[in-house]
């Protein structure tokens, strides 16, 4: 018997579980379209749909008949952090991951007890600006650089942070009493990207992220991959040239050492000696100005990028890949010479047809994918919260 309604509560998961995605993918559906998607049959699907109507996570749209349903999205809200070398941006937002309110706290270093409270801190400001009770929260969500054990919220590594195994999730958790998702950022990006944005309809796609530092994560067959231990996605570091430029992780020649923004700019300040203190926004400027140093050095870097990216492409035959992070503003003096390289490198199976999109979320981005993480659970319910803290005694 116990064997019987344990299948029958797994069945019943999945059918949720295949509805509110196939709602997700196509935007409202009805239920005898939904039935026909599905194939499952029109009582199952009544019967599930009455159940998630109740439970507020459907929504009727409009009155005309046949009904089309929709994801409740603004009925439930998540907290996306961002953690920065300064800074926690932090936004509320629906269950779409759209922004509802934004906030952004200096920190005053990076002990993982100071960014706790800070989250709680966030948490709370971020409830009274947007009039959003804590009760309504459904979770929160953090994106951090670094290499993430997103099962248990522990943070095994981060270079930024001098981090090594500390269980932050369950640090926030404590603080705040709600569910906290923790992950690499580059993989929350993708996460939500995934769920609201272009990796919405393929099943296969890579999310490089270049800015301070480059990364990339990968989704098969619809589902992130993580790798052994959470590791995977180190495409900052792939070889660009053996033995070449010293990278922030020791090693040389790592692509990140030419192709991240912070080494474009390094790059620029060793053969410009009148802009040795240049800044980014300084450099973009320059960049205007057809500056021919900087301009080759963008060329250079874009073309590293290109071919690292080719045989990423050319190992897993992508749908899709979208470009983001700060680094997308270079440009087109940046991405021309990447999408030339590509071509040359990549198989033409490989490369045709294949979309290198640049992401338009903008500065939006990490904070949006790290409220993904927590939106996640709606539409993956079997994926359990990094760490939750017991309810605290009223
Ligand atoms: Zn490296």
């Amino acid at each position: 018997m116990t064997s019987l309604k344990g299948d029958q509560g797994t069945a019943r998961a999945l059918n949720r579980r295949l509805i509110l995605n196939e709602i997700r993918r196509n935007g409202p559906t009805s239920r005898a379209r939904l039935a026909e998607q599905t194939g499952l049959s029109p009582a199952a699907i009544t019967f599930v749909t009455t159940e998630l109507l109740q439970e507020g996570l459907l929504v009727e749209k409009g009155e005309r008949r046949p009904i089309p349903l929709d994801i409740h999205y603004s009925g439930h809200f998540v907290l996306g952090l961002k953690l920065m070398e300064d800074r926690l941006e932090a936004v509320l937002t629906d269950l779409s991951t759209q922004i509802l309110s934004r906030i952004t706290l200096d920190l005053p270093d990076h002990q993982p007890e100071t960014v706790a409270l800070y989250a709680a801190q966030a948490q709370k400001e971020l409830c009274e600006q947007s009039g959003v009770a804590t009760e309504n929260l459904r979770g929160i969500g953090m994106g951090l650089p670094g290499v993430i054990d997103a099962r248990s919220g522990m943070c095994l590594s981060s270079g930024r942070f001098g981090w090594k195994n500390i269980p932050i999730a369950r640090m926030i958790s404590e603080q705040v009493r709600l569910p906290v998702w923790v992950d690499n950022d580059v993989n929350a990006f993708a996460v939500a990207e995934r769920l609201f944005g272009r990796g919405k309809s393929v099943s296969n796609f890579v999310v490089v992220t270049v800015g301070r530092a480059i990364g990339a994560a990968v989704v098969l067959e619809g589902k992130l991959y993580r790798g052994r231990n959470g590791g995977a996605g180190e495409f900052g570091h792939t070889l660009s040239e053996y033995r070449g430029r010293k990278c922030e992780c020791g090693r040389l020649g790592c692509l990140e050492a030419y192709a991240s923004e912070r080494s474009i700019l390094r790059h620029f300040q060793e053969i410009s000696p009148r802009h040795h203190n240049i800044q980014i926004e300084g450099l973009i400027r320059q960049v205007e100005r057809r500056n021919e140093r900087i301009l080759n050095i963008l060329e250079d870097a874009g073309s590293r990028l290109g071919r690292n990216l080719a045989d990423m492409a050319n190992l897993l035959n992508p749908d899709l890949i979208i470009l983001g992070g700060e680094g997308v503003r270079l440009g087109e003096a940046f991405f021309e010479p990447m999408q030339a390289a590509f071509r040359e490198r990549a198989f033409d199976c490989v490369a045709d047809e294949l979309p290198i999109v640049i992401d338009d979320w903008g500065d939006d981005a990490w904070a949006r994918g790290a409220a993904g993480l927590a939106a996640e659970h709606f539409f993956d319910f079997e994926l359990q919260p990094s760490e939750t803290a017991p309810a605290s005694n009223p």
